[in-house]
């Protein structure tokens, strides 16, 4: 027998609905790419995003089209990310710091048809456009006196063709698992590979995402994506800001940590997110400019590992509670969070510090279980590491136009290529990339643990360790470190600092100084470059 309650399909819209009827005034704040502070509020984004809707359609664009966006965080950019699912379209985001022949290889998989493209990335597309044959149209993100000249066909400004059109329309009613968003995993093995959001599992994800042991967002809020709305959803905070009534800031194309830090202040932001690397940035400057965050209340950080020195540094100096969250573009992308339950509440000092280097439990629509090799559960101890595997409404089943035989196991559970360890309590540690631990005599050693250790060293910034080939161990690690403006580690003093903080036979076989490591598209190490680098590097 059904229930008899209504059927209200998840759709994307109904997100900016409510906050277009509830939260009519309620601000949006972008860091133009033009330059300008930009203002409007979300009764504004609903008429907007209405009018592109009705726009798109009149371009041809119909549901199940991938129409891509090259963009900053920016009120454009979510009027695209509305505009586009409202009339069933799939908002296909770019990440445009990868290499051009990836873009190219994406635009194309993906057979997007229209590009919106901020000004910034106008020269990168006109180098591309002739292999791009799928594209009919590039709408520039900008007005006529900013339209610059260029050899993209058919290009256009945003505000001159996006008032083509009136804003009275209708948004389309689908069905809630139609497919709204498009991101490509910036594939540093083999080639980028699509993960295919449906309405249901964004409308889904933003609702988890609200909650009080989550992001834990409210309408006070002043929500702050730092995150890029290119990078695996930009953590749901497009659609979990309106749905919970909060202000949104958008910095735009300037992500350095004064540029940041000016909006946070200028703009009362509580709420933030973004890559530790951001983190690290804003707080040298903070250091150097003996600057405060004086509304700051919360901070998500997640993407690659948050170091313990970082949570430190911002909960004790600045007074910000720093949430570490893991996740993939796969899941949506939030999958655990390190939040505190009743078990872990007495903690303190250290100890809670500690807990924070783990990335927590998972909210309720994840189920996680790490496995050994052959499938096998492996046990909650906090000490076993394992293969780590999800599960939920929010993970996804397939990738785009790929084959999906053997993407989940027999219980359905998506393999991450993370090693993780969960202990008693259910707080996931992340050891590392299945492709990135350290396989010496058989046993692992986790290339995180040793960074997050060497860089609560005073005299150092940053902080990789890689595995390089060994005769007789197979792997051993290589400890590379960039050291603070001004300071001079020495390997001594660092295989010292190690010495009592690690298992003897975890120490690097090497410590080497470099002025700078290398980063992915999305601000992580990129371990395979350092690998290749170092392949044949023999310790003294
Ligand atoms: P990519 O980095 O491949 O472009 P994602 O952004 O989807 O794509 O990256 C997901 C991966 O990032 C995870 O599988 C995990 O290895 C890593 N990751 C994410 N958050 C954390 C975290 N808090 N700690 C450690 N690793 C993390």
């Amino acid at each position: 027998m059904l229930g008899l309650m209504q059927d209200w399909p998840l759709l994307i819209h109904r997100l900016i609905d409510h906050a277009a009827i509830q939260h009519p005034s309620r601000k949006i704040v972008s860091r133009s790419v033009e330059g300008p502070i930009h203002r409007t509020d979300y009764a504004g984004l609903r008429a907007r995003s209405l009018r592109l809707a009705k726009r798109l359609a009149r371009e041809g664009i119909a549901e199940g089209d991938r129409v891509a966006t090259l963009a900053w965080n920016t009120w454009r950019h979510l009027e695209a990310w509305y505009g586009i699912t409202g009339i069933g379209a799939i908002y296909h985001t770019v990440n445009p710091r990868l290499f051009a022949d990836q873009i190219a290889w994406i635009l194309n998989h993906a057979e997007s048809r229209l590009v919106l493209a901020d000004l910034t990335f106008v020269p990168l597309l006109e180098q591309l456009a002739p292999r791009l044959p799928h594209i009919r149209r590039y709408v520039i993100l900008t007005d006529a006196a900013h339209m610059p000249q260029t050899s993209l066909p058919n290009a256009v400004p945003y505000e001159e063709w996006l008032a083509e059109s009136d804003g009275d329309y209708a948004w389309h009613s689908l069905d809630e698992r139609s497919a709204a968003g498009l991101c490509y995993t910036s594939g540093t093995t083999g080639d980028p590979k699509g993960v295919l959001y449906s309405h249901r599992s964004n409308v889904l994800h933003a609702m988890t995402m609200i909650a009080a042991d989550m992001f834990g967002l409210n309408a006070r809020d002043v929500v702050m994506p730092v995150v890029p709305m290119f990078h695996a959803n930009c953590w749901s905070l497009p659609f979990s800001a309106p749905a919970a009534g909060a202000a949104l800031v958008m910095p735009g194309a300037k992500l350095d940590g004064a540029s940041v830090h000016e909006l946070l202040e200028a703009e009362g932001v509580t709420f933030s997110a973004a890559v530790p690397t951001i983190w690290m940035m804003l707080l040298q400057h903070l250091r150097s400019s003996g600057g405060r965050l004086s509304t700051m209340q919360r901070v998500a950080i997640g993407g690659s590992a948050c170091p313990p020195a970082l949570t430190e540094s911002y909960q004790n100096d600045y007074g910000v509670k720093v949430l570490h969250a893991w996740g993939m573009t796969e899941t949506s992308p939030v999958g655990t969070l390190c939040y505190t339950k009743p078990e872990v509440a007495h903690l303190e000092g250290q100890a809670a510090l500690d807990l924070q280097r783990t990335q927590g439990p998972p909210p309720f629509t994840v189920e996680l279980k790490i496995t050994d090799d052959a499938g096998a559960p492996l046990p909650w101890d906090g000490r076993t590491f394992g293969r780590l595997k999800v599960r939920g409404p929010t993970v996804t089943a397939a990738y785009f136009k790929v084959d999906p035989a053997g993407m989940l196991d027999a219980e359905g559970f998506f393999d991450t290529g993370d090693v993780a360890t969960i202990d008693q309590n259910g707080y996931m540690e992340i050891t590392d990339r299945s492709k990135d631990v350290i396989k010496s005599g058989g046993e692992w050693i986790s290339s995180i643990a040793l960074e997050n250790i060497a860089v609560a060293h005073p005299d150092v910034a940053e902080a990789a360790v890689v595995a390089i080939p060994h005769p007789k161990w197979d792997e051993r690690p290589l400890l590379l470190v960039v050291p603070k403006t001004g300071a001079t580690p020495t390997k001594e003093a660092l295989l010292r600092f190690l010495s009592d903080k690690v298992a003897k036979w975890w120490l690097p076989d090497d410590v080497i100084v470099v002025e700078e490591l290398p980063h992915t598209a999305t601000g992580k190490l990129l371990k395979t470059k350092l690998r290749e680098a170092y392949r044949n590097h023999t310790p003294p």
